[in-house]
Protein backbone atom coordinates (compact mmCIF):
# COMPACT_ATOMS: atom_id res chain seq x y z
CA UNK A 1 0.00 0.00 0.00
CA UNK A 2 1.03 3.60 -0.70
CA UNK A 3 0.84 6.21 1.59
CA UNK A 4 1.68 10.28 0.19
CA UNK A 5 2.68 12.43 3.32
CA UNK A 6 2.74 16.39 2.21
CA UNK A 7 4.58 18.07 4.98
CA UNK A 8 7.06 20.77 5.74
CA UNK A 9 9.12 18.61 7.59
CA UNK A 10 9.85 15.47 5.15
CA UNK A 11 12.67 14.24 7.74
CA UNK A 12 10.59 13.76 10.97
CA UNK A 13 8.23 10.96 8.81
CA UNK A 14 11.46 9.38 7.37
CA UNK A 15 12.80 9.30 10.92
CA UNK A 16 9.37 7.51 12.81
CA UNK A 17 8.09 5.21 9.74
CA UNK A 18 11.69 4.44 8.69
CA UNK A 19 11.95 2.30 11.82
CA UNK A 20 10.65 -1.05 13.48
CA UNK A 21 7.97 -3.02 11.96
CA UNK A 22 6.88 -0.21 9.39
CA UNK A 23 10.79 0.34 8.49
CA UNK A 24 11.06 -3.47 7.81
CA UNK A 25 7.77 -3.16 5.63
CA UNK A 26 9.30 -0.67 3.43
CA UNK A 27 12.20 -2.86 2.92
CA UNK A 28 10.32 -5.48 2.64
CA UNK A 29 8.04 -3.88 -0.32
CA UNK A 30 4.71 -4.23 1.48
CA UNK A 31 4.41 -0.28 2.05
CA UNK A 32 5.55 2.40 0.49
CA UNK A 33 5.83 5.80 2.12
CA UNK A 34 6.57 8.81 -0.47
CA UNK A 35 7.30 12.07 1.84
CA UNK A 36 6.79 15.19 -0.47
CA UNK A 37 7.97 18.75 0.47
CA UNK A 38 5.32 21.38 0.43
CA UNK A 39 7.90 24.06 0.73
CA UNK A 40 9.60 22.54 -2.69
CA UNK A 41 6.31 23.91 -4.48
CA UNK A 42 6.07 27.59 -2.98
CA UNK A 43 6.22 30.12 -5.67
CA UNK A 44 8.49 32.95 -4.35
CA UNK A 45 11.73 33.36 -3.51
CA UNK A 46 12.03 33.20 -0.05
CA UNK A 47 10.19 29.85 0.32
CA UNK A 48 6.96 30.67 2.41
CA UNK A 49 3.90 28.59 2.17
CA UNK A 50 2.63 30.93 5.04
CA UNK A 51 0.46 34.11 5.62
CA UNK A 52 -1.54 36.35 7.87
CA UNK A 53 -5.20 35.13 8.57
CA UNK A 54 -7.86 37.31 6.62
CA UNK A 55 -10.19 39.09 9.20
CA UNK A 56 -7.06 39.13 11.98
CA UNK A 57 -6.14 37.27 14.33
CA UNK A 58 -2.74 35.04 15.86
CA UNK A 59 -0.74 33.13 14.02
CA UNK A 60 -0.19 32.10 10.72
CA UNK A 61 -2.38 30.16 7.80
CA UNK A 62 -0.52 27.72 4.97
CA UNK A 63 -1.58 29.06 1.81
CA UNK A 64 -3.89 27.07 -0.94
CA UNK A 65 -1.53 27.48 -3.56
CA UNK A 66 1.58 25.11 -2.52
CA UNK A 67 -0.30 22.74 -0.98
CA UNK A 68 -2.62 22.00 -4.39
CA UNK A 69 1.00 22.20 -6.32
CA UNK A 70 2.11 19.74 -4.15
CA UNK A 71 -1.21 17.60 -4.63
CA UNK A 72 -1.31 17.54 -8.29
CA UNK A 73 2.82 16.59 -8.27
CA UNK A 74 1.19 13.32 -6.41
CA UNK A 75 -1.40 13.05 -8.48
CA UNK A 76 0.86 13.11 -11.45
CA UNK A 77 3.05 10.85 -9.79
CA UNK A 78 0.86 8.10 -9.45
CA UNK A 79 -0.54 8.66 -13.29
CA UNK A 80 2.84 8.49 -14.48
CA UNK A 81 2.98 4.76 -12.65
CA UNK A 82 -0.49 3.85 -14.28
CA UNK A 83 -2.00 3.29 -10.76
CA UNK A 84 -5.21 4.24 -11.48
CA UNK A 85 -7.15 3.62 -7.99
CA UNK A 86 -8.77 7.03 -6.73
CA UNK A 87 -6.43 8.07 -3.70
CA UNK A 88 -8.07 8.91 -0.60
CA UNK A 89 -7.05 12.31 1.05
CA UNK A 90 -7.07 13.02 4.47
CA UNK A 91 -5.96 16.34 6.57
CA UNK A 92 -5.16 15.71 9.68
CA UNK A 93 -6.74 18.40 11.68
CA UNK A 94 -8.11 18.60 15.68
CA UNK A 95 -11.94 18.98 13.87
CA UNK A 96 -12.17 15.66 12.07
CA UNK A 97 -13.42 13.18 13.10
CA UNK A 98 -11.60 10.58 15.74
CA UNK A 99 -9.25 8.02 13.76
CA UNK A 100 -10.30 4.75 15.27
CA UNK A 101 -9.36 1.41 15.03
CA UNK A 102 -12.38 0.38 12.51
CA UNK A 103 -11.17 3.53 10.47
CA UNK A 104 -7.79 2.35 10.22
CA UNK A 105 -9.18 -1.05 9.28
CA UNK A 106 -11.42 0.30 6.76
CA UNK A 107 -8.02 1.82 4.94
CA UNK A 108 -5.91 -1.49 5.27
CA UNK A 109 -9.35 -3.12 3.11
CA UNK A 110 -8.55 -1.16 0.24
CA UNK A 111 -4.72 -1.95 -0.27
CA UNK A 112 -4.43 -0.60 -3.80
CA UNK A 113 -5.96 2.96 -2.93
CA UNK A 114 -3.00 5.39 -2.13
CA UNK A 115 -3.07 7.16 1.34
CA UNK A 116 -2.57 10.84 1.15
CA UNK A 117 -2.12 12.63 4.26
CA UNK A 118 -1.72 16.43 4.58
CA UNK A 119 0.53 17.56 7.94
CA UNK A 120 -0.78 21.12 8.39
CA UNK A 121 1.02 23.44 10.80
CA UNK A 122 1.25 26.96 11.98
CA UNK A 123 -2.99 27.88 12.74
CA UNK A 124 -3.60 25.29 10.11
CA UNK A 125 -4.31 25.93 6.34
CA UNK A 126 -6.54 27.65 4.23
CA UNK A 127 -10.06 26.58 4.51
CA UNK A 128 -10.82 25.95 0.36
CA UNK A 129 -7.73 23.97 0.53
CA UNK A 130 -10.37 21.01 1.76
CA UNK A 131 -12.36 21.83 -1.37
CA UNK A 132 -9.41 21.37 -3.39
CA UNK A 133 -8.31 18.35 -2.21
CA UNK A 134 -11.45 16.49 -1.48
CA UNK A 135 -9.91 15.78 1.93
CA UNK A 136 -11.68 14.03 4.56
CA UNK A 137 -10.61 15.63 8.55
CA UNK A 138 -9.39 13.29 10.84
CA UNK A 139 -8.01 13.98 13.94
CA UNK A 140 -5.96 11.90 16.37
CA UNK A 141 -7.76 13.04 19.54
CA UNK A 142 -9.36 15.60 21.39
CA UNK A 143 -5.66 18.28 21.84
CA UNK A 144 -3.86 20.66 19.75
CA UNK A 145 -0.44 19.26 18.12
CA UNK A 146 2.13 21.70 16.64
CA UNK A 147 1.54 19.85 13.58
CA UNK A 148 0.26 17.14 11.56
CA UNK A 149 3.07 14.53 11.58
CA UNK A 150 2.72 12.55 14.74
CA UNK A 151 -0.90 11.78 13.05
CA UNK A 152 0.06 11.24 10.01
CA UNK A 153 2.77 8.66 11.75
CA UNK A 154 0.13 7.25 13.79
CA UNK A 155 -2.27 6.64 10.34
CA UNK A 156 0.41 4.84 8.53
CA UNK A 157 1.59 3.13 11.51
CA UNK A 158 -1.82 1.61 12.34
CA UNK A 159 -2.84 0.97 8.82
CA UNK A 160 0.26 -1.14 7.97
CA UNK A 161 0.48 -3.57 10.79
CA UNK A 162 -2.94 -4.81 9.38
CA UNK A 163 -1.49 -5.50 6.00
CA UNK A 164 -0.92 -8.77 4.95
CA UNK A 165 2.65 -9.76 5.50
CA UNK A 166 3.83 -6.85 7.73
CA UNK A 167 3.57 -8.39 11.10
CA UNK A 168 5.31 -11.91 11.80
CA UNK A 169 2.08 -13.04 12.54
CA UNK A 170 -1.07 -12.22 10.34
CA UNK A 171 -3.73 -13.29 13.36
CA UNK A 172 -1.61 -11.03 16.08
CA UNK A 173 -3.41 -8.39 15.21
CA UNK A 174 -7.17 -9.85 14.87
CA UNK A 175 -6.22 -10.54 18.89
CA UNK A 176 -5.68 -7.30 19.57
CA UNK A 177 -7.79 -4.33 21.48
CA UNK A 178 -10.75 -3.40 19.82
CA UNK A 179 -11.17 -6.45 17.48
CA UNK A 180 -14.87 -7.19 18.32
CA UNK A 181 -14.94 -3.80 20.65
CA UNK A 182 -13.03 -5.67 23.47
CA UNK A 183 -10.20 -4.66 25.03
CA UNK A 184 -7.08 -7.12 25.35
CA UNK A 185 -7.23 -9.57 28.32
CA UNK A 186 -4.33 -9.60 30.58
CA UNK A 187 -1.29 -11.15 29.17
CA UNK A 188 1.82 -12.32 30.84
CA UNK A 189 5.49 -13.94 29.83
CA UNK A 190 8.47 -16.32 31.68
CA UNK A 191 9.22 -16.64 35.06
CA UNK A 192 5.64 -18.33 35.96
CA UNK A 193 6.31 -16.34 39.22
CA UNK A 194 7.82 -13.21 39.54
CA UNK A 195 8.36 -10.87 42.98
CA UNK A 196 5.76 -13.69 44.66
CA UNK A 197 3.64 -12.34 41.12
CA UNK A 198 1.77 -15.98 40.24
CA UNK A 199 1.01 -15.78 36.03
CA UNK A 200 -3.24 -17.17 36.39
CA UNK A 201 -2.89 -21.01 37.03
CA UNK A 202 -5.55 -21.43 33.94
CA UNK A 203 -2.65 -20.53 31.28
CA UNK A 204 -0.55 -23.59 32.53
CA UNK A 205 -3.21 -25.80 32.79
CA UNK A 206 -2.67 -26.43 28.40
CA UNK A 207 -6.49 -26.63 28.31
CA UNK A 208 -7.39 -24.42 25.18
CA UNK A 209 -10.96 -24.24 25.95
CA UNK A 210 -10.94 -23.16 29.28
CA UNK A 211 -7.78 -20.69 28.53
CA UNK A 212 -10.34 -19.49 25.88
CA UNK A 213 -13.00 -18.47 28.06
CA UNK A 214 -11.04 -17.22 30.75
CA UNK A 215 -9.37 -14.69 28.06
CA UNK A 216 -12.91 -14.07 26.59
CA UNK A 217 -13.80 -13.60 30.90
CA UNK A 218 -11.37 -11.36 30.93
CA UNK A 219 -11.79 -9.37 28.26
CA UNK A 220 -15.46 -8.80 28.61
CA UNK A 221 -14.53 -7.54 32.51
CA UNK A 222 -11.98 -5.01 31.28
CA UNK A 223 -14.08 -3.77 28.65
CA UNK A 224 -16.83 -3.51 30.92
CA UNK A 225 -14.94 -1.39 33.40
CA UNK A 226 -12.92 0.51 31.43
CA UNK A 227 -14.90 1.55 28.42
CA UNK A 228 -18.33 1.33 28.97
CA UNK A 229 -19.04 2.85 25.63
CA UNK A 230 -17.41 -0.21 23.32
CA UNK A 231 -18.81 -2.81 25.98
CA UNK A 232 -22.26 -1.68 25.60
CA UNK A 233 -22.07 -1.77 21.76
CA UNK A 234 -20.13 -5.63 22.13
CA UNK A 235 -22.79 -6.64 24.10
CA UNK A 236 -25.56 -5.46 21.39
CA UNK A 237 -23.95 -7.39 19.10
CA UNK A 238 -23.28 -10.36 21.52
CA UNK A 239 -26.40 -10.52 23.70
CA UNK A 240 -25.93 -12.45 27.26
CA UNK A 241 -26.77 -16.07 26.30
CA UNK A 242 -30.36 -16.96 28.04
CA UNK A 243 -29.24 -19.30 31.96
CA UNK A 244 -29.70 -23.00 30.56
CA UNK A 245 -32.93 -24.60 32.26
CA UNK A 246 -32.21 -26.87 34.93
CA UNK A 247 -33.12 -30.67 34.33
CA UNK A 248 -35.66 -31.95 36.37
N1 LIG B 1 -5.76 26.37 14.81
C1 LIG B 1 -6.07 24.96 14.73
C2 LIG B 1 -7.32 24.68 15.55
O1 LIG B 1 -7.54 25.33 16.56
O2 LIG B 1 -8.09 23.76 15.19
C3 LIG B 1 -4.92 24.11 15.25
C4 LIG B 1 -3.72 24.13 14.35
S1 LIG B 1 -2.43 23.09 14.92
C5 LIG B 1 -1.50 24.18 15.92
C6 LIG B 1 -1.40 22.85 13.52
C7 LIG B 1 -1.62 21.56 12.78
O3 LIG B 1 -1.41 20.45 13.63
C8 LIG B 1 -3.01 21.34 12.20
O4 LIG B 1 -3.16 21.99 10.98
C9 LIG B 1 -3.09 19.83 12.09
O5 LIG B 1 -2.55 19.38 10.85
C10 LIG B 1 -2.19 19.35 13.22
N2 LIG B 1 -2.96 18.89 14.40
C11 LIG B 1 -3.04 19.50 15.59
N3 LIG B 1 -3.79 18.80 16.43
C12 LIG B 1 -4.18 17.70 15.79
C13 LIG B 1 -5.00 16.59 16.15
N4 LIG B 1 -5.55 16.47 17.34
N5 LIG B 1 -5.20 15.61 15.24
C14 LIG B 1 -4.63 15.71 14.01
N6 LIG B 1 -3.86 16.75 13.61
C15 LIG B 1 -3.63 17.73 14.48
Amino acid sequence: MEFHIMTLFPDMMDTILGESITGRAQKAGRITVKTWNIRDYAQNTSRHVDDYIYGGGPGMLMQCEPIDLCYQAILEDLDSRGIQERPRTIYLSPKGETFRQEKAEGFAAEPDRPLILLCGHYEGIDDRVLTLLSAEEISIGDFVLTGGELGAAIIVDAVARLLPGVLGDDTSAVYESFHENLLECPQYTRPEVYKDLQVPEVLLSGNHALIRQWRLEQAEKLTEERRPDLYRIYREEHPVPPPKKKKK
